[in-house]
Formats: C-alpha cells, structure tokens, sequence
C-alpha cells in the first residue's frame, strides 16, 4: 500500500528514545521529512544520525523541552520555516512518575499538568493553524491505555491522559471540515526505557526480581507479550498518512487486547 507520505512534514516529540523514536524512524521510512525534539541534546543527535543513516534523510533535531510554551513554538516555527510547512504533528512527552494519590504533591500535580496535558495543547496551538491555512493535517496524541482502563499506581497518567483524549476529541470536530484529523493512541505494556521504571517500581512493590515483574506484566496481555516500540509506530505512521483520510476522532490503543472493555 502507498501510504501517500512522499515529501510529507512531520514533527514528532520527545522522540531521542522509545515510542517517539520508532515512529520518526518509520516516518523517515515512508520517505518523510521528519523533525525531532526531546531534553537531551547528545541523544538527540545520536539518534537523529542514526534514523538518517537508517532511512537516507536528513533529520532535523533541537533540544526542547515540551513543558515549555516557547520552546515548542520557537521549534514548531524553526521547522515551518526550513520545510515551508507542517503536515503530521505527533505529541508526546515522558511519563508522569508512578505515584498513589497520598504520595502525590501538588507540585507533582502542577509538573504533571504541564508534561501530560498542556504539552499536547503547546503543539496544537502551533500546528493546527498551519495545518489549516494548507487544508491538510494529521495531530496525532499519543497517550496510554489508562485513559480506556486505568492502571493501577499510575494515578496522575489516569487522571491527566484523559484529559488530551477528550482534547482531541474536541479539536477532531473542530478541525474535521479544514482536512486535518486529529486522532489519540494508546500503547500497551511496551519495551522501552519507560516500562523498564515501571518494571522496576512493580518488582520492589510486589517483592519480586524483574524478570518475574515482567512475567506478571505479560500474563495481564492477551498476547502473552510485551509490545515493541514499532508495532504502536506501525499505527501512527498510518493514521499519519493520506490513507488514513477518514479516520478522525478516533481513540485507539495497541495492547496485544490488554484492554479488556468492548470499545
Ligand atoms: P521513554 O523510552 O522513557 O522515552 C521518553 C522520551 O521522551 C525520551 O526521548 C525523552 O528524552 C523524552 N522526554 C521526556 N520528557 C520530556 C520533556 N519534558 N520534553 C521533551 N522530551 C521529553 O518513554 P516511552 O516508553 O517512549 O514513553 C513515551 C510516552 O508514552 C510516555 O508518556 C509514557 O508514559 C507513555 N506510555 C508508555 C508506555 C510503555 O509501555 N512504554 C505505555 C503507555 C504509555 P529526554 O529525557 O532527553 O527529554
């Protein structure tokens, strides 16, 4: 199938490792011009290299960080002006920490807000203009399972994720008429740094090695198995595609069927 992605921009955040890493690198597959941000910029770089040695394109990297307002607009404006437009948006941040409620400060509260919520509005408000005055876009939110069914000890994820899902939602029914859709995905258990905190975290609760965390993890995963980074990269690179042209306000997750509800 031709994904229709040739010459297509697309900006994906928090992308030096993990989720954000697989999809810029299937992105710069389908023969997109792709920009990266994250915190780090050493790994930015490496990782940048790496997909363009991988893929045969230039990456465009800076370091941002997405809790910060300016910095994505200074980012999302440097992109514009090198690409002459912005096609695909895919937010993304780290993860909140894996607090219960009595151990969350409102300061973790407040840090939350910014990394989970109000990051995914920093890129919408720069892009989705954009998008509109080219009558063609795709946001992408990438977010978790919790917001289908929540996971225990990860308070501030259930709480905050919910929040972008109902966000873009909104912004699909706003957006829909001006040829952009804007559409939430949410990953299962998957291999990353990020699951290896978790891994960690649940291993000292329950009072077990990792490899046994791990085995519980998978056991919840109606695969039998963890996910890798670029089946959930598979779907976005999709719904980031010309192909994709009628999937709009869509919340969909890639769980292995972890979730257990009918939608
Ligand atoms: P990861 O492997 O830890 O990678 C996180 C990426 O985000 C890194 O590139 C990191 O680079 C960047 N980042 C973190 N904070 C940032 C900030 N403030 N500004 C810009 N970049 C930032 O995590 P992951 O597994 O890919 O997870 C990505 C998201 O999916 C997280 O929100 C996670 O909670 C969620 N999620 C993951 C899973 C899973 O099983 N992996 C499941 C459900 C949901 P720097 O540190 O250099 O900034």
């Amino acid at each position: 199938m031709d994904l229709g992605l040739k010459g297509r921009v697309a900006i994906v955040a928090a992308a030096s490792k993990g989720l954000g890493r697989a999809v810029a690198e299937e992105f710069a597959k389908e023969g997109c011009e792709v920009a990266i941000c994250a915190r780090t910029a050493a790994d930015l770089e490496r990782t940048a290299n790496e997909i363009g040695k991988a893929s045969g394109r230039t990456i465009f990297w800076r370091a941002v960080d997405v809790t910060k307002s300016d910095a994505v607009h200074t980012f999302v404006e440097e992109v514009d002006k090198k690409y002459s437009r912005i096609d695909i948006c895919v937010t993304n941040a780290g993860g909140p920490p894996a607090k219960k409620f009595l151990e969350i400060s409102l300061e973790d509260w407040h840090a939350a807000v910014e990394l989970t919520l109000l990051s995914n509005v920093y890129f919408a408000r720069e892009v989705l203009p954009r998008m509109q005055r080219n009558r063609w876009g795709r946001l992408i939110t990438l977010t978790s399972v919790s917001v289908k069914q929540p996971i225990d000890g990860l308070l501030l994820s259930n709480s905050l994720r919910a929040g972008v899902t109902g966000l873009a939602k909104t912004l699909a029914n706003e957006f829909g008429a001006d040829g952009i859709t804007v559409n939430n995905v949410c990953p299962g258990f998957t291999l990353t740094d990020r699951l290896e905190e978790l891994v960690e975290k649940r291993a000292k609760d329950a009072g077990v090695d990792r490899e046994q965390a791990l085995k519980n993890m998978s056991a919840q995963v109606p695969a039998g198995r963890l996910g890798r980074p670029e089946e959930l990269a598979a779907l976005i690179t999709f719904l980031g595609s010309e192909r994709a042209s009628y999937i709009n306000g869509t919340t969909i997750q890639v769980d292995g069927g972890l979730v257990k509800g009918l939608l």
